[in-house]
């Protein structure tokens, strides 16, 4: 462990016995961990339909100091705002979506996932801004599960980490998210962005142009409110899926078809469902040949593909605002900016761009 991170370590050590007096004189029991936030260079909707992402982890990241108690209470305090919250580990948590939940559906989903979980007290930090598409929510989940993970059996694999995290924000929250926050978050690569296969759960790092610079812009508009129509859009994905498969019982997913096999289906879905699984398709495309363009360092078609991927979030997957594509369009005119986009689930949160 480098002298910066037991620095860190020492301050949030500090914080924690502020929060907590009676931890005093046990700091050896803290356990300190942290999860990054992700952006998402390009693959807007294709996970939860089974095809290609391409994230990258950030500087940014929720950290959470645990201290395992006996018995199965949570006493858990967020250090932005001061609030606490105190609950019981039970077999059947009521499900919910308060801050808290975030932690008490990652600790059930980790004892479903035969993880012995047992009483804690955590004090939650964080340096990301929390619902602006920069996946506050995955974090906080990947980062509770490595700490209640962490004291008391073998190390669980990263990728089942997300796993669990998933399953928290599904099955608790009940945000029906793919799998790509949790992956990112729990996976991420220094300086690769890293392409997932959300079928297979394949995955590689792409290492990320070093002549290039990632500017992540904020675009004022928080998704907050945008659960709805993010599950609309899944369902809207579930009705094509079902049109395909009444021809063909093979397919299960939306990226199981193409384009041709989406025009087949045209009399039996409505113009808009056709217009989103157009968006999915042809966005999972876009997503290899920008692995492709990153590898060739080709600048020029990378900026054609992320304006691509905005026109096609913006017209035909319907995610955008105002307020985003007017960031997109101030961003792309300006010097060196070889292309830009909004990233994330939509209605809102940031645009990437890649930056000379
Ligand atoms: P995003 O993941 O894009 O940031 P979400 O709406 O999916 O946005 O998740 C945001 C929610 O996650 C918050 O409303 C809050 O409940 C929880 N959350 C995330 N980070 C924190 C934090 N540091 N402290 C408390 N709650 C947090
Ligand atoms: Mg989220």
């Amino acid at each position: 462990m480098s002298t910066a991170q037991e620095a860190g370590r020492e301050a949030l050590v500090e914080r924690f016995i502020e929060a907590f007096p009676d931890a005093a004189g046990h700091e050896d029991e803290l356990v300190v961990t942290r999860a990054p936030g992700r952006v998402n260079l390009i693959g807007e909707h294709t996970d939860y339909n089974g095809g290609f992402v391409l994230p990258f982890a950030i500087d940014m990241d929720v950290r959470l100091v645990v201290r395992p108690r006996d018995g199965s209470g949570v006493r858990i305090t967020r250090a932005d705002t001061g609030e606490s919250a105190a609950f019981e580990l039970g077999p059947f948590p009521a499900p919910g979506s308060a801050w808290h939940d975030y932690i008490a559906g990652t600790a059930w989903a980790l004892r479903q996932h035969d993880q012995p979980v047992g009483g804690f007290d955590g004090l939650l930090l964080s340096t990301l801004p929390i619902g602006s598409g920069l996946s506050s929510s995955a974090a906080l989940e990947v980062v509770t599960a490595w700490a209640l993970s962490a004291p008391r059996g073998p190390s669980v694999p990263p990728l089942e980490i997300a796993r669990i995290a998933q399953f928290a924000e599904n099955e608790h929250v009940g945000v029906m998210c793919g799998l790509m926050d949790q992956f990112a978050s729990a996976c991420g690569v220094a300086g690769h962005a890293l392409l997932f296969d959300c079928r297979s759960t394949e995955w590689q790092a792409v290492p990320l142009p070093r002549d290039l610079s990632l500017v992540v812009i904020h675009s004022g508009v928080s998704h907050g409110h945008a659960d709805n129509a993010y599950n609309d859009r899944r369902a809207a994905c579930e009705r094509v899926v079902a049109a395909a498969a009444a021809a063909d019982p093979s397919v299960t997913l939306l990226l199981d078809i193409d384009m041709e096999r989406l025009h087949a289906c045209r009399g039996r879905i409505s113009a808009s469902d056709h217009d989103r699984a157009h968006h999915v398709i042809t966005e999972n495309e876009r997503v290899l040949d920008a692995v492709e363009a990153l590898r060739a360092d080709d600048h020029a078609s990378l900026g054609e593909l992320m304006a691509e991927s905005q026109a096609s979030m913006r017209d035909l997957y319907d995610i955008t605002c105002p307020e985003i594509d007017e960031l997109v369009a101030l961003t792309i005119e300006a010097p060196g900016v070889v292309g830009s986009r909004m990233t994330g689930g939509g209605f809102g949160g940031c645009t990437v761009s890649l930056v000379q």
